[in-house]
């Protein structure tokens, strides 16, 4: 295997730019895993009830925050789920309490989505209004109504419309997993990016359905064939400022996966950035690692450089079987960096 990053490094602290958060005690849990290893995160609205309005929205930051506990640099970019209902003056009032963006769910597309957008054109006035108060549109771009594998494809022609609709509005299309997904957004203008996982850039559909089946690594949209994700590495590698990280890390317990109705989503929270930094090694170099991880996705977002810095040890260690009550991604397995407690980069 090629070594070519040295054995310790560091980097500005990662960013996640598309997190699921939870609930409760579930939030309790879970939020301390990812503030160890990011610094700013993009918090999805699909709680239930959902993230809607400027109440919801700043109680949640508040109960993210306490579960956080003793980690500075952690700080939740709050989002809320768009309904058609949304009206300029509830979109103002979000802009107004701190909201960073909003999240475009068609209804029925994944989790919690029952309550989504069902005619995404009645949603327009709800973009303009975001786009008038610059707020960035996140999307879950599958169409529900289509054959599981072509979902992603189906809607593209959709963000495309809305691109060219409201060409000031930054959209972020989620967790792309297509070689078309990626063909657009780089002919897309400047204003549109997407966000890339990493369980999208390792694994296919072989992972979940190729020998035993896999519940704990099913997710929405799920993975491809090896030629999107051939697509997506080459995307996450190259120098395109439109192709960033977001994990869309979503622990669910073990009785929701393993179950005749198994939830969709992995977590991947503790296991990201040694999975990445491996990844990168690989495909493409300390530079594209850096860009991916810390740079492109702030950069969209108009979010600072971080005043925290990480250093990597190449230092094995195994995945735990769980989290909690939740399997992580490579539960069991062995991967190859050790992450320091974030530190404020001195001068910064
Ligand atoms: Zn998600």
């Amino acid at each position: 295997m090629s070594r070519q990053f040295p054995d310790t490094f560091s980097l500005p602290l990662p960013d996640d730019f598309h997190l699921h958060l939870r609930q409760d005690e579930a939030l309790l849990r879970y939020v301390p895993d990812a503030a160890a290893s990011f610094g700013r995160v993009i918090v999805m609205p699909n709680t239930t009830p959902p993230i809607r309005d400027e109440h919801s929205l700043s109680r949640y930051r508040e109960q993210i925050m306490t579960a956080a506990g003793d980690a500075p640099w952690f700080v939740p970019l709050m989002t809320f789920k768009i309904a058609e209902s949304h009206t300029a003056d509830a979109v103002r009032r979000l802009a107004e309490s701190g909201a960073t963006a909003g999240k475009l769910y068609p209804q029925g597309a994944t989790t919690n989505a029952e309550d989504g957008v069902s005619d995404i054109r009645a949603a327009w006035p709800v973009f303009a209004a975001m786009e008038a108060q610059d707020l960035v549109l996140c999307i879950h771009g599958e169409d529900p109504s289509s054959f599981v594998l072509d979902r992603e494809d189906a809607f593209l022609p959709i963000v495309d419309q809305i691109a060219s609709d409201f060409p000031r509005l930054r959209i972020v299309l989620e967790h792309i997993t297509t070689a078309r997904a990626v063909d657009l957004v780089l002919r897309l203008p400047d204003n549109v990016a997407a966000t890339i996982t990493v369980h999208h850039l390792l694994l296919t559909l072989d992972a979940i359905i190729g020998g035993f089946l896999n519940p704990h690594v099913f997710c929405k949209p799920v993975m491809k064939r090896p030629e999107d994700r051939e697509a997506l590495a080459r995307a996450a590698c190259s120098d395109s400022p439109k192709f960033f990280f977001g994990s869309d890390s979503a622990p669910h317990p073990i009785g929701a996966k393993e179950s005749s109705c198994g939830c969709a989503g992995v977590y991947t929270a503790p296991v990201a950035m040694p999975l990445l930094i491996d990844f990168f090694e690989r495909h493409g170099t300390m530079e594209s690692l850096r860009a991916f991880c810390c740079e492109r996705g702030r950069r969209f977002y108009r979010v600072p450089p971080s005043d925290y810095e990480v250093t990597y040890t190449r230092e094995a260690w195994t995945v735990p079987a769980t989290y909690g009550d939740v399997v992580p991604l490579n539960a069991g397995r062995a991967v190859s960096w050790t992450a320091s407690r974030p530190t404020i980069i001195s001068g910064g």
